[in-house]
């Protein structure tokens, strides 16, 4: 789809049902090059997608000059590897943050740290083994982030009559980017800012961002004071009011926090029994499979850690090494 001259959304599909696409958006200069901002899943599927609509609207992988990566999550970069199969010599362009993060992770047996973090969080070990287990996340492609160029907030990528800012806004990950065209006032949200839903914000098993809401509520007012006249996420649709957007999540997350601190009462709990009380639109926690409570949990958590900074709650680690949380 044009959304405007010399600029396409691209859908492509995903694996979770709840979210049925992902967008890519191409950037076309005088000279016949393109640039992308994200690539889609690495499957068959959203590959030949990706390949169709290029093709469509008179590209080919070899007519990639640079692809943008807002965030290294699977559905925005899961198809650099087989891009490269076809160009290897793309410029990938990532936030220098998110690359030293990733990059800190490797090797890393996720699974059992991802249990032992729940059991940490107050599940039991019966409730982990006989949780549904997500089998569509299992071959899922991570590919290397080979050579790329590192960006840095404020940092300026000038293609053809584009100008791009690259703008830090972390919380949906350490690292994730936004981009702003300067010319045209397009922001480009990655997952930080989608028109609907609201983004994941959560933490990750090693307390490396224990502070994620805080970021994330940061990042939100960051991007809030650029003029903008079109806002193009990640996932859902294109929209233009970006400052109601954010004021709507600021909005979100203020009554998600009361809502947390009103379970407290006089009680102390773990992340675990305030993410079974606590509302999902998504359906009842319980119901939830294994990535879904891990993911529900972390967003507690996210949520909690940032009522301790605030001094609205306080975080004991009571024994068998489990954190407990209470009022203080
Ligand atoms: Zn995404």
């Amino acid at each position: 789809m044009q959304i405007i001259s010399d600029l396409h959304q691209i859908k492509t599909s995903m694996v979770r049902p709840h979210l049925p696409y992902v967008m890519c958006y191409v950037f076309e200069d005088r000279s016949g090059k393109i640039t992308l901002f994200d690539t889609g899943f690495g499957t068959d599927t959203a590959f030949s997608e990706l390949k169709d609509k290029l093709y469509d609207i008179g590209y080919k992988f070899t007519d990639i000059e640079n692809i943008i990566i807002s965030h290294t999550h699977p559905d925005h970069m899961g198809m650099l590897s087989r891009i490269r199969e076809v160009n290897p010599s793309f410029k990938l362009i990532i936030s220098e943050k998110e690359y030293n993060w990733l990059s800190s992770r490797q090797n890393r047996d996720w699974q059992t740290l991802g249990n032992q973090w729940l059991q940490k969080h107050g599940m039991s070990l019966e409730e982990i083994n006989n949780s549904e287990q997500d089998t569509q996340w299992k071959n899922i492609e991570w590919p290397q982030l080979k050579n790329p160029t590192l960006v840095n907030d404020l940092d300026i990528l000038q293609f053809g009559e584009w100008e791009f800012k690259f703008l830090d806004t972390p919380g949906h990950t350490i690292g994730h980017l936004c981009m702003y065209e300067v010319n045209k006032k397009i922001m480009l949200t990655g997952d930080h800012v989608l028109p609907h839903i609201s983004p994941n914000v959560s933490v990750d098993f090693e307390g490396k961002n224990n502070d994620s809401l805080i970021q994330y509520i940061h990042s939100l007012e960051k991007i809030e004071n650029y003029e903008t006249d079109i806002v193009l996420p990640a996932h859902e649709f294109s929209f233009k009011n970006l400052k109601q957007r954010v004021k709507e999540l600021l909005m979100h997350h203020q009554e998600r926090l009361n809502e947390h601190l009103m379970l407290f009462q006089d009680k102390s709990m773990t992340a675990v029994d305030v993410a079974r009380e606590i509302s999902w639109n998504t359906g009842s926690f319980d119901n939830f499979n294994l990535m879904m409570k891990r993911s529900a949990v972390g967003e507690t958590v996210a949520h909690l850690e940032y009522l301790v900074a605030k001094n609205s709650l306080e975080k004991i680690n009571g024994g068998h090494k489990q954190v407990v949380w209470s009022l203080p």
